[in-house]
């Protein structure tokens, strides 16, 4: 659940005031992409049609209220009142063109002005200026319609993409504020502003449009292949660098780059300095029974640490069992490299494109870096770490691959025993009380969404951790997963 595709980013704005967990955080796919939903806001609506007339009105008002001075010494009180009307306008509303109200009314005084100014006059050597004045105010007032129809049918959208399933409601909000909504082109929005169905759910083709998205999420986390670059350092050098001080993890004293292990493990007994090495997407799958649960694996070949990483699913999935939970088949992505190391200047630099620590993908894909061995975020706030996953490793002594895993599967379990709840969890913040104790309550990684909030929890339950009334009846609310529950989706 670790994110890092900037376009991916998302539903990082809990208004709890608490500092929010690290970049790379446990996160399930499909909670993000606010960022690329929540671009522009009202600006967007000032838009080219208006800037373009009201422009086009500015250059004319401004040169005449210059020369018309001028060349027309005597000018009567109508007239004044005209420019005194014009003068209104672009002192004012032509500097907040979004204000339509506004803007439509010192238009409207200006019109009003000139027909005062023509009431009773016969033909004038100012009509010409005055016309076109006219025609342009009338020009900005169309083109204000238009945006305002524009806003109506936004409005409406954001009406549709803020309803949530009523079960839900007291805890978790989708927020439609400064957003353009787009519905033909941007999948989040389709599935969102649907139709809900009679009991206020997602409709069954919203449904279909977000596990699509998860099932293309999926493939484009598994595009990223790493790889490691020694930079000319000898196979002893690294393996000491590596292992250095600086490189090592606060909660298990082992380094901060266990993918480095891998690489030295696997490379041939002799040759320095040490080659470079890339993933691969040449997998090994491997079917697994696990107590029941149908696991498949996908690994690479030359990693030496696959076992063990595999292993830490099935510990993982026999923990949550022996909680009394059904855990229904499923596979685990497990590749060699989740990021490109590279030494350079006696440092190892991870590169800037990563895969996310771990991610759960409707419908059962779960994919875990190789970053996470002996490795788990060490952020804290206060005394507290902020991952639930990280203070249980601890406390346990289970490896935090295994914890970070039960929170996955916290994931997939809200997802397998409550589909519609999951994924109407899309982008959604904190309402109400709970969300903002979970920090204290749960985990600061709780506080951050309801969907993460489910995953810390059935976590915690998974070690016994005891949860006051309130957390569990928002846990319950928000579909988290129950031992021995029949799917309810499939
Ligand atoms: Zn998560």
């Amino acid at each position: 659940m670790h994110r890092n595709r900037a376009q991916r980013q998302d539903d990082r704005d809990t208004r709890i005031p608490v500092p929010t967990p690290a970049r790379r955080t446990e996160t399930a796919a499909g909670g993000q992409v606010l960022t690329m939903q929540r671009t522009v806001g009202n600006q967007a609506f000032t838009h080219t049609i208006q800037r373009t007339a009201q422009d086009d009105l500015v250059a004319y008002a401004s040169t005449w209220m210059e020369t018309s001075n001028v060349k027309y010494k005597s000018r009567s009180g109508d007239l004044q009142r005209v420019d005194q009307a014009v003068t209104t306008w672009l002192t004012g509303g032509s500097g907040v063109p979004g204000n339509l109200d506004l803007n439509e009314a010192q238009l409207n005084g200006i019109k009003g002005a000139v027909t005062r100014w023509r009431t009773g006059k016969g033909p004038s050597r100012r009509d010409a200026f005055i016309d076109e004045l006219v025609q342009r105010v009338d020009a900005v007032l169309a083109a204000i319609g238009q945006v305002r129809a524009q806003r109506a049918r936004n409005d409406a959208l954001g009406a549709k993409y803020s309803q949530i399933d009523p079960a839900m409601a007291g805890h978790a909000r989708r927020q439609a504020q400064n957003i353009t909504f787009d519905p033909t082109g941007n999948r989040f929005h389709e599935a969102l502003t649907d139709d809900r169905d009679d009991q206020g759910q997602l409709s069954p083709a919203a449904l279909t449009v977000l596990r699509q998205v998860a099932a293309e999420n999926l493939g484009k986390a598994l595009e990223f292949i790493g790889g490691v670059d020694p930079g000319g350092l000898s196979r002893d050098e690294l393996d000491k660098l590596m292992n250095s001080p600086t490189n090592v993890n606060a909660s298990t004293g082992q380094t901060t780059f266990p993918e480095l292990r891998a690489y030295l493990d696997s490379l041939p007994a002799t040759g320095d300095p040490a080659p470079e090495s890339r993933g691969t997407r040449d997998t090994q799958q491997q079917v697994h029974d696990v107590g029941g649960t149908q696991l498949t694996t996908y690994t690479d070949p030359t990693d030496p640490q696959a076992g063990r990483r595999v292993q830490a699913v099935i510990t993982a999935i026999t923990k949550v069992q022996a909680q009394g939970f059904d855990v229904p088949p499923l596979r685990a992505y497990l590749p060699k490299y989740g990021r490109n190391l590279a030494v350079q200047a006696g440092m190892i630099r991870p590169g800037q494109q990563k895969m996310h620590r771990a991610e759960f993908f409707p419908p059962n894909n779960l994919v875990g870096s190789s970053e996470l061995a002996d490795n788990p975020l060490t952020n804290k706030l206060g005394d507290q770490y902020q991952y639930l996953s990280t203070k249980l490793a601890e406390q346990s002594g289970d490896d935090s691959m295994t914890t970070t895993m039960i929170h996955e599967l916290g994931h997939y379990l809200h997802y397998h025993q409550n589909a519609g709840k999951f994924l109407d969890l899309t982008s959604t913040t904190w309402t109400g009380a709970v969300g903002g104790s979970a920090h204290q309550d749960v985990s600061v990684y709780a506080a951050q969404n309801p969907r993460e909030f489910v995953a810390e929890v059935f976590l915690g339950q998974v070690y016994g951790e005891q949860y006051d009334a309130q957390v569990l009846e928002a846990y319950h609310a928000l579909g988290g997963p129950r031992p021995g529950q029949v799917p309810t989706t499939s």
